[in-house]
């Protein structure tokens, strides 16, 4: 079934008569849009694009011929709104402004009941093709690339920022970029899980928590490696110890069927029983696809079960305020029989200059 019978399925499902799609990464997964001004009406046998003159020529080349594509004016919302088939007409409310929802209102005709439904379209992104798997892996394997080069340099004297800058430009002349800003965090700042890479200089004997991904044709990649600059008191250790345990195990659970939450919570309890239920603050992982961030999410609050083709991470961390910080994430595929790690990067503590 292509995605965009996928979606019909599910308006189906939802007694929906219609879908108007806004979220942009959302557009551009059914129709292949990838500008910045662009709306859908997805439904059934409807399946319309919007955009302005800006992009028209862009989406002759990029939209997908089954779309009808109409040229609108700037602001789409209304030429969008006055071609909703009569019924009930969802709206991503999760993304939608309260301002534009109120403006959506005053455009729509007699007979059109617009009703919240938001993430449709993210329930479906969350379950990879092979073509969007097959991207996946190629910007996971860039990132194990320009983890190796940062390895094989060393990072000891020098900042942070240095540090960070260098993996994305290598990034960058390998012909990809990053997929968020990357973290290069030593020693204490290693303990802040989203530490942004400052002008602190690397010294010997510390960790540095490591966190990149690439992007290839949209999709991205992440991975986090804790490396050590030098030998590493013996607390350290024993913590990394703990996480790269953890983490092996949790990978494990990985399955279709698998509950998000029961996951998390796999990997939650050998932290806790190792006294360091505190300092893992974050969720286990966290689907990646067209965004760094979507669906599933495992962690406490993570809805659902896992199912085949979902790509998520696996990224334990224990954080020791003021000292140091220990996280390691692999990417994951979801196969028919259980985990397909993706991120390939040796996961022992190495040792770099
Ligand atoms: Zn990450
Ligand atoms: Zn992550």
């Amino acid at each position: 079934m292509s995605r965009v019978e996928r979606l019909e399925e599910l308006l189906r499902g939802e007694e929906l008569d219609a879908l108007l799609v806004t979220n942009l990464v959302n557009v551009r997964y059914l129709a292949g849009y990838t500008g910045t001004n662009g709306v859908c009406v997805m439904g059934n046998g409807v399946r319309r694009f919007f955009t302005d003159f800006r992009y028209v020529t862009q989406a002759e080349r990029e939209v997908d011929a089954s779309f009808d594509r109409v040229q609108g004016r700037q602001d789409l919302l209304e030429d969008a709104a006055r071609s909703f088939p009569p019924g009930r007409v969802g709206f991503e409310d999760h993304h939608l402004t309260v301002r534009a929802y109120e403006r959506l209102k005053g455009f729509v005709g007699e007979g059109v009941e617009l009703m919240p439904a938001g993430r449709l379209v993210e329930r479906l992104r969350a379950v990879k093709d092979a073509g969007e798997l097959e991207h996946i892996r190629e910007a996971a394997k860039l990132a194990d690339e320009v983890l190796g080069a940062l390895a094989e340099r060393g990072m000891s004297g020098r900042s942070e920022r240095d540090a960070a800058l260098e993996l994305e430009a290598d990034m960058r002349a390998r012909g990809s970029g990053p997929s968020f800003p990357s973290i290069v965090a030593g020693a204490a700042n290693g303990a802040l899980p989203h530490a942004s890479p400052g002008e602190r200089v690397i010294e010997r004997g510390e960790l540095v928590v490591v966190d990149l991904g690439c992007r290839v044709d949209g999709y991205a990649s992440d991975c986090t490696r804790t490396f050590a600059t030098g030998p590493v008191p013996d607390e350290a250790s024993a913590v990394y110890d703990l996480v790269l345990e953890t983490q092996v195990a949790a990978l494990g659970e990985v399955r279709p069927g698998a509950e998000c939450r029961e996951v998390d919570a796999f990997a939650r309890e050998r932290i806790e029983a190792a006294g360091h239920g505190d300092r893992f603050g974050h969720g286990l992982g966290h689907g990646v696809g067209l965004e760094v961030h979507e669906l599933p999410t495992l962690s406490r609050a993570g809805e659902g079960e896992l199912a085949a083709g979902n790509v998520v991470t696996v990224e334990p961390g224990v954080y020791v305020p003021d000292r140091f910080g220990v996280r390691i994430e692999d990417l994951v595929a979801v196969g028919d029989d259980g985990p397909d790690v993706i991120s390939s990067f040796p996961k022992e503590l190495t040792t770099v200059g």
